[in-house]
Formats: structure tokens, sequence, C-alpha cells
């Protein structure tokens, strides 16, 4: 069995491999997953050992990762009789078959909050340094960790991780619920290609794309489908604004990975939630009196936006 899990000793919670991941490339919190200790999640298993039973972190800190992370059993590390985690043996994280078993049944938009044992790395670790990010207005829009149960994730990537490493088994992903605000279907459903973003608002779309217009400070990303409307098809990109971009707790790994698809010789693809592309009329460059039709949204929350491979999306 997978590591649905892990404890973390800094933070005195269990995370899933994305939450570490959320917090290693975050530049206001203090957390380096290499520097920490993630130790087996079952309560009586872990207590029976020291403190450097450890597991290992498998891609919890590669940007463009290609295989699913998770925590692994290092040859090292040990269980106590009876912990059904003893029983996912010790492979190389390579060979390993990547499919995510671990479906939450709900994303919550709002990003997990930590309380950091201050006595731990120091108290002001944890101190947002953006003031646009007070704690005052992080309490507003957050849940507590304490509400987050492995059922639940705040992580984007963990749901599109869950369709991608399993879009080869449609029944799965038909038979298995997941609920985004309000709403509650199963991820078969929540997930939409671009090219039938009309047929429903509210959804994660995601497309292959064809390019990305790297404008130094903001990016337009264009998908190689196109949307058709009254028997004409339309062109569908979404924006990303500078403003956008330099506020995000997480400016460095994106943009570090958003350069990196810029030359991409690969296939990478878009997945968004938030926002869904609508009819615009535009400048054409060649001749500005005329105007053309494009389908176009504005990104305006970079944690609900992410790029990557997507090997065996598309044929499907
Ligand atoms: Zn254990």
């Amino acid at each position: 069995m997978k590591f649905d899990t892990a404890y973390c000793l800094s933070l005195d919670e269990k995370l899933s491999i994305y939450d570490v991941r959320d917090l290693n490339f975050d530049e206001t919190a203090a957390f380096d997953s290499d520097k920490d200790s993630f130790l087996c999640p079952n309560d009586d298993c872990r207590a029976a050992f020291a403190a450097g039973n450890v597991l290992g972190t498998f891609n919890a800190k590669n940007v463009n990762y290609l295989r699913t992370p998770h925590f692994k059993n290092l040859p090292s590390t040990r269980h106590s009789d009876g912990c059904h985690y003893a029983s996912h043996k010790a492979v190389a994280g390579e060979t390993e078959d990547g499919r995510e078993e671990h479906f939450p049944s709900e994303w919550v938009l709002a990003r997990r909050q930590y309380e950091r044992k201050a006595a731990i790395h120091g108290s002001t670790d944890a101190i947002p340094q953006d003031p646009a990010k007070a704690p005052s207005i992080i309490s507003n829009t957050s849940h507590s960790a304490s509400e987050t149960t492995p059922d639940k994730t705040s992580v984007f990537a963990h749901p599109v991780e869950c369709y991608v490493s399993n879009i080869d088994d449609k029944d799965k992903l038909k038979g298995m619920p997941l609920k985004i605000g309000e709403q509650s279907a199963t991820y078969w459903t929540f997930f939409k290609k671009i090219q039938y973003l009309q047929d429903n608002k509210g959804l994660i779309y995601w497309g292959r794309i064809k390019a990305i217009k790297d404008y130094t400070s903001s990016f337009r990303i264009d998908f190689e489908k196109k949307v058709w409307l009254d028997k004409k098809p339309y062109s569908v990109n979404v924006y990303l604004n500078k403003k956008l971009i330099e506020s995000y707790r997480k400016r460095k790994a994106f943009l570090e990975q958003i350069k990196a698809a810029v030359d991409s010789e690969r296939a990478l693809y878009c997945f968004f939630y938030g926002v869904t592309p609508a009819l615009k009329q535009v400048p054409s460059k060649k001749n500005p009196e005329q105007t053309f039709g494009v389908f176009s949204a504005d990104i305006q929350n970079l944690d609900h936006l992410l790029i990557r491979e997507a090997p065996g999306l598309e044929e499907k």
C-alpha cells in the first residue's frame, strides 16, 4: 500500500506529498523537505520508533516531474508488526508504477494553513513576507489544517495527477467522486477538454498547449484545439498578467516552470479552474481596423493553473 500521507516532524501534521511540494515552492513559508523528517502516518507505528526512522520523498522538489510524486519506504525504514504501510516495499522510485491511487473526494479551493511549532525553527519563520497576505486576511479565506483529512486536498496538482495517471482507466475516473466548492460530480465529469468549454461552466478545463507567448512579465497560453461556434472555429487562450505572477507566493518555481515550457519541444498540457474563456473581439495585428474573435480568459489564481506533461492524454 502506498502512503496517502506522512507525518511531518517540524509541522506536527500529516501531509500529502502534494502538500510537501506546495510548501517547498512557497517563498512565504520557511520549509525545505530535505531538512525535514517524514515518518509513518500510523500513530502507533511511529510511536514505536525514534524520530530517525524516516521515509523518502520522491519528486517532492522536482518542479517538472514526470512520475507521480510519493513518499516511499527507504531500505532502512522500519514499521511495527501489523502496520499496513510496511507492505509498501522499498523500491527505486524510477521503476515504480506512477499511478496515483489516493483520490481526494474534495478539492478545497482555499489553501491549507499550517501552524508551525514555534520552538523548532524560530517563531518568525511562518510569517508571510507579502503584506497583501497578512495573517488577518488569510484567516478569512482559508480553512484550518484540522479540517483537512487525507480525503481532502487543497493542492490542484493532486486531482490533476489522479486524472492524468489514471486516464487509461475511464471507468475508475467515472466512479470516483469529487467535490469542488459547492459542486459535486466525478473526476471524469469535472475534467473537460478545452474544445468543449461551451458545454458547461465551472469545470477544470484542459488541453494541449500550442504555444506560450512570453511577454517577459506576463504570458499567454494558446491551446492547440479550437472551439466551434456557429460552424466557425475560434482559437482559445488564457492570459497570465504581471501582477498575478509578481505577487505569487510560488513565483520562482512558477517562472522556472513556464520558461522551461516556452522552449520545450515536448507535448505540454495546461489545466485550469476558476475561469471559463469567453468569446472576445480583438484587433488584428496586420490590420488594426479589423477585429477577430477568440475565446479568452484572464487567470485569477495561479494556484488553480498547472502546466505539465501528460503522457497518454493525446490519444484520448
Ligand atoms: Zn508504519
